[in-house]
């Protein structure tokens, strides 16, 4: 890509979209006093994080949940100072089962295996000692996320400290969960609950988060690394969080983006970036949609590393090996998103009259062999007949969202999978193939909760290929891309690329397609942030 770019005093840096990790960089970044511009493409911040109008009511648009965001990122922002406000129920799943049972998983673990106890006083049991398990070895992954992957040409002291850290919370693990990592993370998730459970409907419901937003299924190798990873950094433990932002994810995204603003970045919406501009392999800016230039010393990219290395950068810079493999990345989307605004409560046969079992997530996933068996269609390139669907009703904690709609109206929030991105015969957005799997995932919900097909007044569904379209998330990925063993940590994206630098002088990633991966957390943006400050350090 040729010269010429910015007329005027270039920018430190230039952060390409506007979703949460992007917002949680430039916040970093202008902090340290360097002059930061984002750059959105759509008309609104967020990303993946918004939340949206639908029917008159405010809905969680994409994800819904907020609970594995880093304390440490709220806190070095001042998140709260800038609105955001965060309610956890004390209900985490609620898994209501065909038979009108339901296994319910409380944040109080003592709770939880009291009720387990109709279930199999075994798994009751076993439970406590599994919580303490899965936390246990989440510290560790949620120390590795915190850190940035080592320097495997050159390692440097920093590599070496960090080695040193990590070996002393390995050890700290103690000698039976430190050789119970090493087991565990490249297990099936199937076997892992397997090992400590006889229920299946307990399996399933724990299982789930091995698996959820992944083209994988119970019985897939590392769905174990995936669930202990949702579980690292935060309070989830084996029920994982479930925490909502009052107003909203896209609460959450506006102050972020307040934090960003007091701290001097700038923030343009409406920008979309075509291409990143380098000369002699190093970037000089970005080039938006309409032709403007805008110069800047460093381009840190929110988009996922497919998009930014074989969309937007020039392919000459980039190279043949480099495009390869980027093109190879790979980001299956298995997720649709649908959203319904409902003029009554769903009332869940395995709940009774009790909402506060229904103000966490709720799981409709009866047992292990049913989310296999949904998956097998995917890998075949069709939607499940009979989808898992994760649901939460947001308007329960979070009454604001629906205060001028009718009394009664509440918002289920529901993501169903396993809907491929790529289908055999035919897309997504033909002959009603969205509505016929929307109709499905409500379907499966309302076998549950009997009448609330009859009570939707608003729907809005969201497919694999929407997302591509409208969020620019390749393939559909709700992570930015598989979160399996061989696109982790050191690999994540790419061997040698995994310290946030891409093969230009000046382009980082900074998004989920970073280590350590998807997900709400604030986690890449942080490291991302670190790091580039780190090289501005260096280079004076
Ligand atoms: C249906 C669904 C449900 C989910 N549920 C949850 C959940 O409940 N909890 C949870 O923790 N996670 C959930 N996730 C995952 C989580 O939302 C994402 O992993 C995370 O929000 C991604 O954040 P990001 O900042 O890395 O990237 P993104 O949110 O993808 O942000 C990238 C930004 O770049 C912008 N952009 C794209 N192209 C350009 C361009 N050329 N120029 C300028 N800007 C551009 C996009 O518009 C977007 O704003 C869900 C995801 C989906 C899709």
């Amino acid at each position: 890509m040729g010269a010429g770019v910015g007329a005027s005093r270039p920018w430190d840096a230039i952060v390409v979209g506007g979703g949460h990790n992007g917002l949680v960089t430039a916040a970093y970044l202008a902090r340290a006093g360097r002059r930061t511009l984002v750059l959105e493409r759509r008309d609104h911040v967020g990303g993946a994080a918004e939340t949206a109008d639908l029917g008159g009511v405010r809905v969680p648009r994409l994800a819904d949940t907020v609970g594995r965001i880093r304390p440490s990122v709220v806190k070095d922002l001042g998140l709260r100072a800038h609105g955001l406000k965060l309610v956890a129920p004390g209900v985490r799943v609620f898994a209501p089962q065909p038979d009108g049972r339901a296994i319910t998983l409380w944040s109080d673990t003592a709770r939880t295996a009291a009720g387990l106890r109709d279930w199999s006083g075994d798994d009751a049991a076993a439970y406590p000692e599994f919580d303490r398990l899965v936390r246990s070895l989440g510290k560790l992954l949620a120390e590795l996320a915190a850190r940035t992957p080592p320097d495997i040409r050159a390692p440097g002291i920093a590599d070496a400290l960090t080695g040193l850290k990590l070996g002393r919370t390995f050890r700290g693990l103690g000698k039976h969960d430190a050789r119970t990592i090493l087991r565990v993370l490249p297990m099936a998730v199937a076997d892992f609950v397997a090992e400590a459970f006889e229920t299946d409907a307990l399996r399933a419901a724990i299982a789930w988060r091995g698996v959820r937003h992944s083209f994988l299924g119970p019985w897939s190798a590392g769905s174990t690394a995936i669930l202990l990873g949702d579980s690292a950094g935060n309070d989830g433990g084996a029920a994982g969080q479930t925490v909502f932002a009052i107003g909203g994810p896209g609460a959450l995204s506006d102050a972020l983006a307040a934090a960003a603003r007091a701290a001097g970045a700038e923030i343009r919406c409406s920008a979309e970036v075509v291409s990143i501009a380098a000369r002699d392999n190093r970037v000089t800016g970005v080039v938006l949609a309409g032709g403007e230039e805008i110069g800047a010393a460093m381009v840190v990219s929110g988009l996922d590393p497919k998009r930014t290395l074989v969309g937007l950068a020039d392919p000459v810079t980039v190279g043949p090996t480099m495009r390869w493999r980027a093109a190879n990345y790979r980001t299956p989307g298995v997720v649709v998103k649908v959203n319904l605004v409902v003029d009554r409560l769903p009332r869940f046969t395995a709940a009774g009259d009790d909402d506060q079992l229904v103000r966490g997530r709720i799981l409709a996933a009866p047992g292990i062999d049913a989310i296999e068996r949904a998956f097998d269609a995917a890998k075949y390139g069709r939607a499940s007949d009979t989808p898992v669907v994760e649901a939460t009703i947001p308007s329960l904690v979070d009454p604001a969202l629906v205060a001028d709609a009718p009394d009664g109206t509440h918002v289920v929030s529901i993501s169903a999978q396993y809907a491929p991105a790529t289908l055999r015969g035919g897309a997504w957005d033909e002959d009603g193939r969205a509505d016929a799997f929307a109709d499905r995932a409500v379907g499966v919900l309302d076998d549950l909760a009997p009448g609330l097909t009859a009570s939707i007044v608003a729907r809005e569904v969201i497919t694999p290929l929407d997302l591509e379209r409208d969020y620019g998330l390749t393939g559909g990925h709700p992570l930015h891309g598989e979160q399996s063993l061989d696109q982790f940590f050191l690999w994540r994206p790419f061997f040698g690329s995994a310290r946030y630098r891409l093969p230009i002088d000046g382009l980082y990633l900074c998004g989920s397609g970073a280590h350590p991966g998807g997900g709400i957390t604030g986690q890449p943006g942080q490291n991302a942030a670190r790091e580039i400050l780190a090289d501005l350090k260096r280079r004076r």
